[in-house]
């Protein structure tokens, strides 16, 4: 059916990605669980290979020409982050391994440094596990309290409540940007500048984000934001936590080893300055050169056409997937990106996904790392399709007729 888009040449898109071209169970792939992780594009598979074959040595250390060819390489993937994000420096790009490292980075060094017994972190009702697990590791551990804004039927915020749960001891608000389980949009802006009006540190998950749009720290004012390189069309096992240099210079390393001191003895250890201080040990070397290759891309094809095409895909199948009998959103905030979830009446969602699956359709069915927000809407699971740049109305399509497929089978 339709493969128009109105903002992007969505067939030499696809062409980039040779795993779209595959078949699964002898039927086209269908990929539409992007939010789980991103397929990768071409220049990124070529940018892993070529460091592996004629760039690889260990970094920073090395005094031969291959050491510091792929260090400047390595290097030069930080800087394209910084760009990315528009941080001021590029000491301020932390390569972890993804967002959860980056959440436990700031829990274990910030938090375990900075706060104290009865302090509160300020989460919301819609977080994912990893900007849940890692205060809950602290509250035991330290004692302090965390508290979650609640979300209202449609999944969006309630703000008078979220701003009655800001007291004299909240001392961190940690949010999604986006919430991966049923795509609401978080008002970023506005929790970070009320954050910052009362002295509050603020850490932006920007997993769901980066993929989708554009993304200032400095107009943002975060304090900490941290994303996932294998959603963004990179690899998995790199990712990003950006901190402004001023708390990242204040806080005690987490990880102790090679690269991240200046000098050792067993009397006294001096730490390297940022970025190393939290880069303990050999990094994912090519994948963040991966990383870099895949913001090369995005760039390429910018922001706007990518949110512009998502936005189409989004209209798009609310209208197709309301044409299913019996099929009820989860999440119906104003403000949405690139995810739907759903319920069928009468189906579990892992049956769902089983006939999707024959079909050659990817969709996640579960509780998507955020069981809280299942409970929230009382259902013990959803179906998520969630979309990238490279997704079609056709896609859209083949969805909405499996899943016609499984009403009749469960008729
Ligand atoms: N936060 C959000 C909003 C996410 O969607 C995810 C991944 N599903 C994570 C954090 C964790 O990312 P990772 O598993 O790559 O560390």
């Amino acid at each position: 059916m339709n493969m128009a888009s109105p903002a992007l040449d969505i067939a030499r898109i696809r062409a980039d990605f040779p795993i779209l071209s595959r078949t699964v169970r002898n039927k086209p792939l269908v990929f539409l669980d992007s939010a789980a992780s991103a397929q990768k594009p071409r220049a990124v598979i070529d940018a892993i290979r070529a460091c592996y074959e004629a760039e690889y040595a260990n970094i920073h250390r090395g005094v031969y020409w291959l050491s510091q060819h792929a260090t400047e390489r390595f290097e030069g993937a930080r800087e394209k982050v910084r760009a990315l994000l528009n941080a001021r420096d590029s000491r301020e790009i932390i390569f972890v391994r993804g967002a959860t490292e980056g959440i436990n980075l700031v829990a274990q060094s910030w938090g375990r440094h900075f706060l104290k017994p009865g302090d509160e972190v300020l989460i919301t009702a819609l977080e994912h596990h990893s900007n849940i697990v890692p205060w809950q590791m602290l509250r035991d551990e330290k004692g302090i309290v965390l508290k979650v804004a609640p979300v209202d039927d449609a999944g969006e915020l309630i703000w008078p409540d979220f701003e009655a749960l800001i007291g004299p001891r909240t001392k961190l608000i940690a949010v999604a940007q986006v919430a991966n389980s049923i795509g609401t949009v978080l008002p970023v802006e506005q929790i970070v500048s009320l954050a910052k009006a009362r002295g509050i540190v603020t850490l932006v998950d920007g997993c769901q984000a980066v993929p989708h749009m554009a993304v200032d720290v400095q107009a943002l004012g975060a304090d900490f934001y941290v994303f996932s390189g294998h959603k963004l069309y990179g690899p998995a096992g790199i990712g990003v936590l950006y901190g402004r240099a001023e708390l990242l210079n204040a806080m005690p390393p987490w990880q102790g080893g090679g690269d991240m001191i200046r000098s050792v003895t067993f009397d006294k250890t001096e730490y390297a300055d940022l970025p190393h201080k939290f880069e303990a040990g050999t990094p994912a070397i090519a994948d963040a050169i991966g990383l870099g290759a895949a913001i090369d891309y995005v760039n390429g094809i910018g922001y706007a056409a990518i949110a512009a095409h998502e936005a189409d895909l989004m209209a798009y199948a609310a209208t197709r997937l309301n044409q299913v009998p019996d099929l009820r959103v989860i999440g119906t905030a104003r403000r949405k990106s690139a995810v739907i979830s759903f319920v069928l009446n009468g189906v579990h969602p892992h049956d769902i996904g089983t006939i999707l699956d024959g079909e050659g359709i990817c969709i996640r069915a579960g509780h998507h790392c955020a069981q809280p927000v299942m409970d929230r809407f009382e259902v013990p699971a959803t179906v998520r399709a969630s979309f990238g740049l490279y997704n079609t109305r056709a896609e859209v399509d083949a969805l909405v007729a499996g899943l016609h497929k499984v009403a009749e089978i469960f008729a």
